[in-house]
């Protein structure tokens, strides 16, 4: 399968256009998240989008923290978010905080003021929403809309000051309450909230809102391309009318593209968040996740994650993405960098009766027969092995070409094997199998005597290193839309496996992030977290077929 060179999209012809013309001179950019949560594969698509665009056209992309809401944000946040920009493979140019322009924000509300287009309203948040309006109905005016200038720059200092209790006052835009675009009709543009600032410490209690710190946050900065998701559309009226009134030196833009929505998902922080503090998950980098450093755990590579953003492309319309693409793109990378080992997930040991006790041999085994570079690795056969428990039937089905009794198979890179006797424990359960090897059909030796039609994986018993794995599902199989907690309820209570097994003995000493494929299992990745020296423990990141075509 091959993949597609990065697709032109229309806010590339836009930036294109804007130097040709010379409209601007450098192309800026930025990502500007808000550090209330872990990053996740949606804020992917937005990043590789402003660094990748940036960086085409030798421009400069800042990373802006978004921290106007001192409740809900944290520096752990802040801290995960530059680590997993940097892992995807982005260095950012300036590294901002919203914060730091609240002096700025300030003053240019107080210009509004003082241009009667901002006034101090005592209505409640409640009060505020019920006479905005609707869509075909105009909202009501303020009964304090008409405060002199004077009244307004007094009771927005003593909003500054502290004399106001959170939700007492606020200060709102004069706009029009008629718009037909509700986000016209006087918009809120500061509150009052005593608390805390990761940043700012107790120096404000008043907070500006996000429809009117963000344009200026733009414009301070030079950013030319300000790209965001096809929900601020409507905002972009209100976003060009803050630059203009507060007068701003620097005019930057509004583009707006689609979100990324992926199948078997959710996709907002406050809804991942959730499922960390319900513990429905082991923390933001469970690998069921799809924040980055999920991802991450899990085993995808920034080189994959990247892959799949270029090929979603940039649309003006919604879709949800099938997440067998993003899977897609994780195989297309390991394929031939991942040593191809066997793991036996779910043992079930098998004794070569007529092997000599005490005898280990060394086996040549390809390392990745798809690629011949990475050379070959010795691996021990002796009397005692592991095999896949489902790899034995007591009586198969029709075309089940594995062991069962009286039954051949080869050994991948070794021998033929066959069945000879079952060993039961007291009920019945399979505990062993006694198998004879025949010598003559040693792999490599060029053995045609006669054909097996069964290859399967197995481990030397007493080199094998007990190892765990842990197979995934998605969280969410219900793709029902639905909107606040009732997700919930909906998780899938299969999507951790957990199994002991055995792996090669020469993978004792992978450490966290070594990628390996075992055969007929699919793809692993060594977890970062939970593995000890010597003790490696294995998330399966990706199974190894798919249905799915780019
Ligand atoms: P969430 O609801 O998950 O918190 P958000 O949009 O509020 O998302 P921000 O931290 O404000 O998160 O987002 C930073 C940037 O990432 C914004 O420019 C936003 O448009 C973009 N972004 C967020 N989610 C997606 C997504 N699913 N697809 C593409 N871009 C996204
Ligand atoms: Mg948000």
């Amino acid at each position: 399968m091959e993949t597609k060179t990065p697709s032109s999209n229309f806010i590339k012809n836009i930036v294109a256009e804007d130097l040709a013309s010379g409209k601007v001179k450098e192309v800026v950019t930025r990502f500007p998240p808000e550090p209330n949560g872990y990053l996740h594969i949606g804020h992917a698509k937005s990043i590789c989008l402003n660094f990748e665009l940036a960086g085409e056209f030798k421009g400069r992309t800042n990373l802006r923290f978004d921290d106007t809401n001192p409740v809900k944000e944290d520096v752990e946040y802040v801290e995960s978010i530059k680590r997993d920009v940097q892992w995807l493979g982005f260095e950012w140019d300036g590294l901002f905080f919203a914060s730091d322009y609240f002096g700025e924000m300030y003053e240019r509300a107080n210009v509004l003021i003082r241009k009667g287009l901002a006034f101090v309203d005592d209505q409640t948040a409640d009060q505020i929403r019920e006479t905005r309006g609707t869509l075909t109905a105009p909202g009501q005016e303020s009964p304090y809309r008409n405060r002199s200038v004077e009244e307004n720059l007094d009771l927005f200092a003593r909003m500054k000051a502290g004399e106001f209790a959170d939700g007492q006052k606020v200060l709102r835009a004069k706009i029009d309450m008629a718009s037909p675009n509700v986000n016209l009709r006087d918009p809120i543009l500061y509150r009052v909230v005593h608390a805390h600032h990761h940043n700012t410490g107790d120096q404000w209690c008043i907070y500006p809102m996000y429809a009117y710190a963000h344009p200026l946050e733009d414009a301070i900065e030079g950013v030319t391309h300000s790209i965001c998701t096809l929900e601020f559309e409507d905002q972009r009226p209100f976003y060009d009318w803050v630059v203009r009134e507060c007068e701003m030196k620097w005019v930057p833009r509004q583009y707006e593209f689609a979100r990324l929505n992926l199948t078997n998902t959710v996709m907002s922080k406050r809804k991942l968040k959730l499922l960390v503090d319900e513990k429905a998950v082991d923390g933001w980098d469970d690998p069921r996740m799809p924040t980055i450093s999920g991802l991450r755990r899990k085993g995808y590579t920034p080189e994959a994650i990247r892959a799949f953003c270029r090929e979603i492309g940039v649309a003006k319309s919604y879709g949800i993405v099938d997440e067998r693409m993003l899977e897609h793109f994780i195989r297309e990378d390991l394929k031939l960098k991942a040593l191809r080992t066997m793991a036996v997930l779910q043992p079930l040991k098998v004794v070569i009766t007529n092997y000599p006790e005490g005898q280990v041999e060394w086996l040549d085994a390809e390392n990745n027969s798809e690629n011949p570079d990475m050379g070959h690795r010795k691996i021990p056969f002796s009397r005692e092995l592991y095999i896949e428990r489902d790899d034995f039937m007591d009586n198969p089905p029709p075309k089940y070409f594995r062991l069962f009794p009286g039954n051949e198979v080869r050994l991948k890179s070794a021998y033929f094997v066959k069945c000879e006797e079952v060993i039961r424990d007291s009920e019945g359960n399979v505990v062993e199998l006694r198998c004879t090897y025949d010598p003559e059909t040693k792999s490599g030796s060029g053995f045609t005597g006669r054909k097996v039609k069964g290859t399967i994986h197995w481990v030397e018993a007493t080199h094998a290193v007990p190892t765990q794995f842990r197979l995934y599902e998605p969280l969410i199989t219900d793709e029902a839309e639905d909107d606040g907690q009732s997700f919930l309820d909906h998780l899938n209570p299969n999507s951790l496996e957990v199994l002991e097994g055995f792996v090669e003995q020469g993978m004792k000493d992978s450490v966290g992030g070594d990628k390996f494929q075992f055969f007929r299992h699919g793809y692993f990745n060594v977890d970062p977290k939970d593995s000890a020296a010597g003790h490696p423990v294995f998330n399966r990141i990706v199974s190894l077929k798919s249905s799915f075509e780019v």
